[in-house]
Order: C-alpha cells, then sequence, then structure tokens
C-alpha cells in the first residue's frame, strides 16, 4: 500500500500527539496517581486502537466505495473548488455537530446505549480511553463522518487531515491533563470539560456530549464546568458491575441481555457556568 505524502504525515503527526500526551500526562496530570499501563491497557492499544480501526477502516472505505459507484455523487466534485482549509473547517463543524446530537441520543435511549456503554468502561481516563468504543458506534459514526467527505468530491487530503484531526482530538480530550482554555472553553472541547462527562458523579450525568467543540454543550445548555480548584472529576466508569475485560466479550456484551441503562439523570437539570 502506498501512503500519499498527506497521508504519511498524517499518521506520524498522530503518533507524535500520542507520544507527546504520554509525556505531558507525566508533567501535569488532572488526577495524581494514574499509571500509564492503567488497568485495560492492552486491550485499548492492541485490539481497539490498531486490530479494530483497521478492520472498520477497510469496511468502511469499501462501503463508502459502494455508495459512490451507486450514485456516482463524487464525480459531481460539489465542493472541490472550496478552498483546502474551508473545506477540511466544513467537515469537522458539521460532523461535529451530528455527533454531539447522536451522542446526546446514546445517553437517552437504551438501546443505543448498548453501543455506547464500551466507551465508558475504562476505570482511568487518559489519552488512549477514546479509542475504546463499540465497532458498531465507529462503523456508524465514521461511515457518516467520511461518505460527505467521499461523495461531496473534497480533496483527496481532507480525509487524512480530517483523520489526524479527529484522532488527536479524542486523544486530547480524554488525556489525563491539567488544562485550564480559559475563554477558549466556550468554543473548544477539552479535558477539563470531556473527564466530567466520564465521571460518575451524578452532578455530571447527562453533560457535556460535546467532542470537538464545546460551543454545542453550552448552545444547547448541557455544559458542566465547575470551578476545577474548587471540585474535579474523580471517579470514572460505569456505575455498575458486570462489564466484561476482554475484547470480544465486551463486543458481544453489546448484543445481549444487559442491563443497560445509561445515567439516570441524563437530560434534565441546569446547565453551570464555570
Ligand atoms: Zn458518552
Ligand atoms: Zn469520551
Amino acid at each position: 500500500m502506498q501512503l500519499s505524502p498527506v497521508e504519511a504525515g498524517s499518521l506520524v503527526a498522530i503518533a507524535a500527539a500520542a507520544i507527546a500526551f504520554v509525556a505531558f500526562e507525566r508533567f501535569a496530570p488532572y488526577n495524581r496517581g494514574q499509571a500509564l499501563f492503567r488497568p485495560g491497557f492492552q486491550v485499548d492499544f492492541v485490539l481497539y486502537n490498531f486490530v479494530q480501526s483497521w478492520v472498520l477502516a477497510v469496511v468502511i472505505g469499501r462501503l463508502i466505495a459502494l455508495l459512490d459507484a451507486g450514485t456516482g455523487l463524487s464525480r459531481l466534485g460539489l465542493v472541490s473548488e472550496w478552498p483546502l482549509l474551508l473545506q477540511v473547517t466544513f467537515f469537522v463543524v458539521t460532523h461535529d455537530l451530528y455527533i454531539y446530537l447522536m451522542h446526546r441520543a446514546q445517553h437517552a435511549s437504551p438501546f443505543l446505549w448498548r453501543f455506547h456503554e464500551a466507551h465508558h468502561s475504562v476505570p482511568e481516563v487518559d489519552w488512549l480511553s477514546g479509542v475504546r468504543s463499540h465497532p458498531v458506534e465507529i462503523l456508524v459514526n465514521q461511515t457518516i463522518e467520511f461518505a460527505p467527505i467521499v461523495l461531496l468530491g473534497a480533496s483527496p487530503e481532507v480525509a487524512p487531515v480530517k483523520g489526524a484531526v479527529s484522532a488527536i482530538w479524542g486523544m486530547f480530550i480524554h488525556s489525563n491533563l491539567d488544562v485550564r482554555l480559559g475563554p477558549l472553553r466556550f468554543l473548544v472541547n477539552g479535558p477539563e470539560m470531556h473527564r466530567w462527562h466520564h465521571a460518575d458523579q451524578p452532578e455530571a450525568y447527562g453533560r457535556n456530549f460535546a467532542t470537538k467543540l464545546a460551543v454545542w454543550d453550552w448552545l444547547f445548555r448541557t455544559a458542566y464546568l465547575p470551578d476545577p480548584r474548587e471540585r474535579k472529576a474523580e471517579r470514572y466508569g460505569l456505575g455498575y458491575a458486570g462489564f466484561p475485560d476482554g475484547y470480544l466479550r465486551q463486543v458481544i456484551r453489546a448484543f445481549g441481555r444487559g442491563p443497560f441503562s445509561p445515567e439516570p439523570a441524563a437530560e434534565t437539570g441546569p446547565s453551570e457556568a464555570a
């Protein structure tokens, strides 16, 4: 397989970012005492991060090629003439709004929660934990992420750049990093908000659904961000027992009998500003 310079550059950027987050987490941790090789590290690193991602990238690529062959849409080149930066921004913002709405639905519906539960099962949230997502969740969300890029005839650089942006931003929001974004927190999502989303603490249930742009949470009144000098997220994971450790059992569980119930307080209560 021959990689284009942009594809190779995107992979290098993702690897460099991973190394940087691991290093930064040692110097400025949000929660002290989290180890690099935390419970579930191997499953996340090898099976979710490499094996599942690679298999699904092939499946999603074929699926989108079929969609394009069936419709011939990409030949219209609807966004081909746009400047590259505008194309990337357009796909980042529109997909991010979709992800916000989908994510909210996953926390409101016990059926959709089945495929989102794995993502919340990590007991110690760090740079790697974002990769733990059920394959059905990835299949749906990444097909919806990349199909428009292909079908609207985006430049060939857009898909690898968008892929790198998603991977690096995903590492950032989950990282165990004590970053304060200041006024940018109303626009950009970061660990200070997303770690609360993963907290098994009732005050944060049904909050902070945004992935890249925090603006959706502020706009739709689902933001929760207390002053980190007074209160921080401390406990993560599912509030119930029974979620298995092994990859295959985690995948199969979504099709079983459960119990499946997102947090009881989802979708209710006032939002709180910093
Ligand atoms: Zn969630
Ligand atoms: Zn997450």
